[in-house]
């Protein structure tokens, strides 16, 4: 395993970040390649503990010559997001100097190929940083975006173009769903990863071979040693499953029984006053139409203080906030239904 260092230059003179990257040498050139990265958005560390509880498993399969294909990997995506604290609140989601999301504004490339990245010499350091991190991946066969949700069940955005070749992979992982996309206009780094094959001839996209993620390790409080360690076997099972480690040790994970719905289907559910959030579902609730999601305490101790929202169809909760406090309009949870959602906002991942 080789460390070394990136250098990202900050947007002053006397300013610059950096972040480690590891690289594990495959021994056969024919054997697919993976990249994983984690904490793209600095704060969300389940997939960072799992990097950490992984590594050992992979310096094994190196020192008994079991890595067949290359491996990349970046347990901490984001140095600048990393350094964000605005009055003691830490801040990973969007980059301060630009007010970007760091998971929007990936160059969408209309090949793999490095040499059509953008100059970001005269950009802004997310830009750089974006653009180093899109180049240290493409050419990978498999490539982990590994992030978090605010409370919610293990998830993964896929392409849906890439379902069900890849349902052994949330199967290894062992996720409870998998949520499937068309279009990407925003620039997310898993778009960013696999729009370049979109236009290809299948027999170079392989689309059988290639996998790309944006994994949802739960809620952003899920940091913990038991939760990493079952990621980090997920993981695993995966890079096995997948031909890029061999252990012979290791059982074939079974068929995904997850749900598998497409982000059309997801209501978010916006709050229609603000408040205090009182819930009536939990992640992972399966509800009816017409049941009570939660209550928002707009006006306390009014007698027409309290607003109540309810299911627009059955469906199941995927997620939910982490504070309790909202503003109108704000999202007060996903539910994946189990039909298109009558609002179902065109736009991308919401990670
Ligand atoms: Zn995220």
């Amino acid at each position: 395993m080789q460390k070394s260092i990136e250098r990202i230059a900050g947007d002053s003179e006397g300013h610059s970040y950096e972040f480690p990257v590891f690289r594990f040498e495959g021994t056969d050139k024919a054997a697919p390649s993976a990249y994983l990265q984690a904490a793209l958005h600095a704060g969300e560390l389940p997939g960072v503990v799992a990097i950490d509880a992984l590594m050992p498993m992979l310096e094994k399969a190196e020192a008994e010559g079991r890595i067949k294909g290359d491996i990349t990997i970046v347990p901490q995506a984001n140095p600048i997001g990393r350094a964000q604290y605005h009055f003691g609140e830490h801040q990973g989601r969007f980059h301060l100097g630009t007010r970007t999301n760091f998971n929007r504004g990936f160059p969408l490339l209309a090949a793999p190929d490095v040499e059509l990245l953008p100059d970001t010499t005269l950009g802004t350091a997310d830009q750089r940083l974006k653009s180093r991190l899109l180049q240290l991946s493409i050419g990978h066969d498999i490539v982990l975006d590994l992030h978090c949700d605010d409370e919610g069940l293990a998830y993964l955005y896929v392409q849906a173009r890439l379902w069900p070749a890849m349902a052994d992979c949330a199967a290894a992982m062992g996720v409870d769903a998998v949520i499937l996309w068309d279009e990407d206009s925003d620039g997310t780094f898993e778009g960013a990863s696999i729009t370049p094959y979109l236009n290809l001839p299948a027999e170079v996209a392989r689309f059988d071979r290639r996998v790309a993620i944006t994994v949802e390790y739960r809620g952003i409080l899920d940091v913990d040693g038991a939760l990493a360690g079952a990621d980090a076997e997920g993981l695993y099972r995966l890079l096995v499953g997948r031909g890029v480690i061999l252990d012979q040790a290791l059982s074939t994970p079974g068929s995904f029984t997850g749900l598998v719905a497409p982000l059309e289907n997801i209501d978010m559910m916006p709050a229609p006053r603000a408040g205090a959030v009182l819930y009536k579902v939990k992640p992972g609730d399966r509800v009816a139409k017409g049941a009570l999601l939660a209550t928002i305490v707009h006006a306390p101790g009014e007698a027409d203080g309290r607003t109540q929202v309810f299911a627009p169809q059955a469906g199941i909760i995927l997620t939910r906030r982490s504070r309790r406090i909202i503003r109108a309009g704000e999202d007060l949870l996903k539910l994946v239904g189990d039909r298109k959602s009558a609002d179902a906002r065109s736009g991308t991942l919401e990670d």
